[in-house]
């Protein structure tokens, strides 16, 4: 027997593991750096990790009283209902339960290029089709409503990536409202803010909040650092009835350090939340992944400190390398290197490993991660001795 014809299906290309890099070089996995991923070069919070090794204990149970109270914790960080917070094991299920709600056989949905590329994946698994608008490097992949709208042909789903990977640029709040605005009634615009903490200004969820004076679009409990929305654009708050068509995406794989557990969410309008009952597999995030996630959201300061030390890295790599490089909201900044796969393996022979974007459809572009002070500073220093050779 065969599987179904998944010939148009193409797999997922990972950034290379530290592991297999040193097994390869023969060398000591702790003498690379590896910053191909966007993962957070502090790790998880000491919070995280202590509340992960006391759920252990409790790993012969389902998960339930976590999941609803982390749902709940989220729920009130950004002013919506529990309903409408999605949890999912990774961003990258959430991704899947939207597909699944949304997607009749046939639909089509409307992905970036370059960009992430498990939008596509999703949407083929439930039976999609896959269209692209085209981001282009001439103008600084810049991301306006008008990119999307003037390529948007009635699809089911527009994923918006702010901020991008691996761009790093980012849609304004304006931007995600007149796309949804524009596009018809039955397009889900949905707003992926893997990268969300790193940027400065509001999170889309604030088009999916219940308006009120208390102006929550900061979703600052527990969380000051990341949305700090005081010069945030116009469309952030103030008086506007909350969508049904914006979906957006979060995850603590980023800025809070738990890539490893999966543990992702979609913030989606009340009028179709209870969709998720009917689309989520069971026990959708591990109970190790809900008591990590809980105790991450009370540990700010190992958010700032990331978010602060990805600004710095940010900076110091627009300063320091010797190659254009584009503007970043993210933990990443995007540089024009020449042969990509040439320079990110002579830099991986220096032990630094940062992410090829050929496989973005931008072979002369590499992406790298802002990792610590000193991981940054030795990146950045083999990178340039190799553009120089
Ligand atoms: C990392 C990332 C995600 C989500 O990753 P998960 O680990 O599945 O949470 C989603 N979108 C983009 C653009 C990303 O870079």
């Amino acid at each position: 027997m065969e599987p179904r014809d998944l010939s148009a299906h193409v797999a997922y290309q990972a950034g290379r593991g530290i592991e297999e890099v040193a097994r390869e070089l023969g060398i000591d996995p702790d003498d690379l750096v590896k910053l191909a991923s966007n993962e957070n070069p502090f790790g998880p919070s000491p919070a995280a990790v202590d509340a992960i090794r006391d759920a252990a204990g409790n790993a012969s149970t389902y998960p339930k009283a976590s999941h609803t109270d982390l749902t709940a914790r989220l729920a009130d960080r950004w002013n919506v209902e529990s309903e409408q917070v999605w949890l999912a094991n990774g961003g990258d299920g959430a991704l899947d339960y939207l597909s699944r709600a949304m997607l009749d056989p046939g639909d089509t949905v409307l992905v970036p290029s370059p960009g992430f590329a498990y939008y596509g994946m999703s949407a083929r698994y439930h039976h999609g089709e896959v269209n692209e608008y085209r981001l282009s490097a001439e103008d600084g992949f810049s991301l306006t409503a008008d990119t999307v709208l003037s390529q948007y042909d009635g699809e089911r789903i527009v994923y918006l990536t702010s901020p991008h990977n691996p761009s790093g640029g980012r849609f304004s709040l304006d931007a995600v409202t007149k796309i949804a605005d524009e596009t018809d009634e039955e397009t889900l615009v949905l707003v992926d803010e893997a990268y969300g903490e790193y940027a400065d200004g509001p999170s889309a969820i604030s088009l999916l909040a219940e308006s009120d004076d208390s102006d929550t679009s900061a979703g600052v409990s527990g969380n000051r650092a990341p949305r700090d929305d005081s010069d945030a654009p116009t469309g952030a708050s103030g008086n506007h009835a909350p969508r049904d068509d914006v979906a957006v995406l979060r995850t603590f794989s980023k800025a809070y350090g738990l890539a490893g557990v999966r543990l992702g969410y979609a913030v989606v309008p009340e009028e179709w939340a209870d969709a998720y009952a009917r689309v989520n597999t069971p026990f959708a995030a591990s109970e190790l992944a809900c008591r990590g996630g809980l105790a991450a959201l009370t540990d700010d300061e190992h958010v700032e400190k990331s978010i602060e030390t990805a600004r710095w890295a940010r900076e110091y790599i627009y300063e320091t390398l010797d190659a254009p490089t584009w503007e970043s909201h993210g933990n990443f900044v995007l540089a024009e290197v020449g042969d990509a796969s040439a320079v990110a393996e002579a830099v991986q022979e220096r032990g630094v490993i940062l992410r090829d974007c050929t496989s973005f459809g931008l072979p002369d572009c590499v992406r790298i991660t802002c990792g610590t002070k000193d991981e940054t500073r030795r990146a950045v220093r083999e990178l340039n001795e190799v553009l120089s050779s």
